[in-house]
Parts: C-alpha cells; sequence; structure tokens
C-alpha cells in the first residue's frame, strides 16, 4: 500500500497572536485527505484518468457529528475507504450528495456498504438512478467514453438507504435545492461551511491571488434555474464555501457573486456569436472570445499542462450547455 505522511506548518504573516496552523496531509492509494480546519477535511480523489489529479473531492466532516458529502467515482472508493480508516471514521451520521454524477456518486455502492447504519441524502430525482444504476452507467459512457472507465461502473444500493434531500431535517444541516448544473443538484449548508457542488462552478486556486473559474452548464442547461440557484446560495451568506470542484474560500459570497457575473457575460458573449458566426465556426469563436474577455477563464493558461487537456473538453461542454439554452429561447 502506498503510503505518505506530511505535516505542514503554516505560520500566519505579521499577526503572531493567531495560533499556528497546522495542515496534516495523508495520502493512501489514489486519495488523499487535507485537513483544512478543526473539523473539515478536503478528500481529494485521483482517478486512473491524465489530468484528473487535484480535481475531484469529498468533504468530511467532524464536528458534533460525523458526515460525508459526496463520495467520488467507483474508482477510488478503495483510497476512500483507506484515508476515512486511518483518518479513525468509524461511523458516518450521514452521506450527503450533491448530485448523482460518477464522479460524485460513482463510489456509493462500495461506500454505503462499507457503512450499512449511514442514511444517503439524495434529491428525490436521482435516488431511482442509484437504486438501479444501469441507465446511469450506460448513459456515462456514452457521454464521456474512456474518461467514463476511469470513473468505473457504479454499484446499486437498496432503497431503504436513501433520505430524499427536499424533506431532509437535521438540526445542522440544511439542504438546498440547486438546480442548473444538474436538475437535481443539492446543495448543503451547516453553520459554518456551504457545500455548493458545482453551483458555483469550477473553481481552481493558480496562486494566492488567482484562480480558474469556470461556470459547470452541461447540456441541457437552463440559465435561469442556476441564477436562481446561486441567488439561494449568496442570501444563505456563507462563511466558507467548498467547491465540489475543488477546495474551500473564506469569502464565499463575493466567489459566489463572481460565478453569477460570469453567467451573465458568459450568455452575453455567446448569444452575440449565436448571431454573428457560421455553425461550424460556433464554437470555435465562442471560446475565442471567452478567452479574451473572460480573464478567469484565460487563468486556464495557469493550471498543469494535462489539466489544461481536461478543462479544453469541459469549457466546451459548457459552452455546448449554453448554445442548446440559447437555441431554445
Ligand atoms: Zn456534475
Amino acid at each position: 500500500m502506498l503510503f505518505k505522511f506530511r505535516v505542514f506548518v503554516t505560520k500566519p504573516p505579521l499577526d503572531y497572536h493567531e495560533v499556528y496552523k497546522i495542515t496534516i496531509t495523508l495520502q493512501i492509494m489514489n486519495a488523499k485527505i487535507d485537513n483544512l480546519t478543526e473539523d473539515l477535511s478536503l478528500i481529494t480523489l485521483n482517478p486512473p484518468i491524465e489530468g484528473f489529479e487535484n480535481f475531484i473531492s469529498a468533504w468530511l466532516f467532524q464536528g458534533e457529528i460525523t458526515f460525508l458529502v459526496d463520495v467520488g467515482p467507483a474508482s477510488t472508493a478503495d483510497g476512500l475507504l483507506a484515508v476515512l480508516a486511518e483518518t479513525g471514521v468509524e461511523h458516518l451520521e450521514y452521506i450527503l450528495l450533491t448530485h448523482i454524477h460518477l464522479d460524485h456518486a460513482g463510489a456509493i455502492g462500495q461506500i454505503s456498504a462499507a457503512f450499512p447504519e449511514t442514511p444517503i441524502v439524495c434529491h428525490s430525482a436521482g435516488i431511482p438512478h442509484l437504486i438501479e444504476p444501469t441507465s446511469l452507467w450506460e448513459g456515462t459512457r456514452k457521454v464521456l467514453g474512456p474518461t467514463a472507465d476511469g470513473y468505473g461502473p457504479i454499484q446499486p444500493v437498496a432503497g431503504e438507504r436513501f433520505l430524499d434531500a427536499q424533506e431532509f431535517d437535521s438540526k445542522s444541516i440544511e439542504p438546498i435545492i440547486t438546480p442548473g448544473h444538474a436538475s437535481h443538484h443539492v446543495s448543503y449548508r451547516t453553520p459554518k461551511y456551504l457545500f455548493a457542488g458545482e453551483t458555483g462552478g469550477v473553481y481552481y486556486a493558480v496562486s494566492p491571488q488567482r484562480f480558474y473559474l469556470r461556470p459547470a452548464t452541461p447540456p441541457r442547461f437552463f440559465f435561469d434555474a442556476a441564477v436562481e440557484s446561486i441567488d439561494k446560495l449568496i442570501a444563505a451568506n456563507p462563511e466558507k464555501l467548498c467547491f465540489g470542484h475543488y477546495g474551500m474560500v473564506e469569502d464565499g459570497v463575493n466567489k459566489l457573486k463572481t460565478t453569477r457575473q460570469q453567467l451573465f457575460n458568459w450568455k452575453a458573449i455567446i448569444a452575440d456569436e449565436i448571431k454573428r458566426t457560421d455553425d461550424d465556426r460556433l464554437m470555435a469563436a465562442c471560446l475565442d472570445r471567452l478567452f479574451q474577455e473572460d480573464a478567469l477563464v484565460a487563468n486556464l493558461d495557469h493550471l498543469p499542462e494535462a489539466a489544461r487537456a481536461r478543462e479544453a473538453y469541459f469549457l466546451k461542454n459548457s459552452v455546448k450547455g449554453f448554445i442548446g439554452y440559447l437555441r431554445e429561447v
């Protein structure tokens, strides 16, 4: 078993009153766990697909209760279980799923089997696809091809394991129904954290000042629903915002406002290109404009090369979502 253990001690600049921040990173196989705060850890799940390192994640909360948000793909279930075991997690109150795409929910069969008492919270529209996942798996293979094989096939889960997110009621976790990236997407709010899944877009910090941001808007995309969902998250006024892809930010409301503005900018740019560009050049023309006019997309140039190839695919898919939406309205 591949086993790495690192401890980083970071001295906060100037403020000597603040205690030293300690980040512990533990890596086992294809999973890595970083404790970002005293009660929240980011679990990075690296499936065997080039360019997918530091992209897919689950969140582990260990406070008055212990829960997981998302479980990643089936191919990294062994790593996820190993880091949970190594961290001493023997019991989970809940497994919360933001949506059922295989990079978020693909490991649910293995993880739910390892925690047989734990209820799984999911949008009611997603639950039947996890009980009988054949069409979810086949559909994913059709759309993603070899990437789906890298995620691995999802295993079925018994229906009685699920709780409907729309009816879920817990003292410390509030589900917020956020259609947009997927029609069955749910975000989860706790007093300190907001787990936004892909509602806030796909975020990647390049440096403390610079970040890449892309709308997560694959077809079929519904603009108004997506904006309404972001507005719900802004109204929730999160302190710490946890992205599905990738990481946590301290200025959650700012980042959500930036995502919201980006959606409007993309809509204007892509609508303009639809008016003036032939169909066969449309995708290339949209991407050119976005790279010129959206500095956050242009930050793609600062990502590692393999991640750029991954994002080239997903960027096109996000643009496709906008084109489909704009042609329908
Ligand atoms: Zn997704």
